[in-house]
């Protein structure tokens, strides 16, 4: 079995990985099943960079496999905000709840095609002083209203047209065929298979 830590506390993120990886032979473990775990501050300037501090932090804790992910959402409109911030749009301790609110209340001046948003997904992959980099990018418009209970953060304002509904609308695994992060998941399984688990 092929142990591999992810580099997150969120849970949400951790139901999305794991069905992707069908049945391979990885077994995930997040941080929050380890007793104590390294700080980690996300002061990168991109989503890559903030991926490649986490992957290093706990890489160089655990001496394990990491797979880290930095993900968030941009909005053209707002000048990419929140970008490498979204998860604390509202401020340093702020709930998904919170951030949504605050995205409303900012989208208030823009209508129709300036309504257009990105999810963006990078993993950043370590095993050794080398790091490998796996980018997905959704895009789809911010809804004037939260829609669905599903997911988490921003996915009740995140309204894909194609299918007329938001992530928050979405099972786990349509979801998983749309966004970000699945996109970015199943190249970094690609890779994966090739690299580690020797697949054609
Ligand atoms: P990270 O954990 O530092 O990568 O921050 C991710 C933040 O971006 C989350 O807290 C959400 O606010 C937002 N985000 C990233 N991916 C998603 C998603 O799939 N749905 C909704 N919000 C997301």
């Amino acid at each position: 079995m092929f142990e591999l830590i992810v580099a997150t506390q969120n849970a949400h993120k951790l139901d999305e990985i794991r069905p992707l990886l069908g049945n391979r032979p990885v077994q995930l473990k997040s941080l929050a099943e380890f007793e104590t775990i390294p700080d980690i501050i996300e002061n990168g300037k991109t989503f890559e960079e903030n991926a490649a501090i986490k992957a290093e932090i706990c890489f160089n804790a655990f001496k394990q496999p990491v797979f880290a992910d930095d993900s968030g959402l941009e909005v053209p409109s707002l000048q990419n905000a929140p970008g490498i911030f979204s998860a604390r749009y509202a401020g340093e301790h702020a709930n998904h709840r919170a951030n949504n609110m605050l995205l409303l209340e900012n989208m208030k001046p823009f209508t129709g095609e300036e309504r257009k948003a990105r999810f963006v997904s990078t993993i950043c992959y370590m095993d050794n002083s080398e790091q490998y980099f796996f980018t997905g990018i959704t895009e789809g418009l911010i809804l004037e209203h939260l829609q669905g209970s599903e997911g988490f953060g921003y996915d009740p304002l995140f309204y894909l047209p194609e299918i007329n509904k938001t992530f928050a609308e979405l099972s786990l695994e349509e979801k998983n065929r749309y966004s970000h992060r699945g996109k970015s998941v199943r190249q970094f399984i690609d890779f994966l298979d090739k690299r580690l688990l020797k697949k054609t």
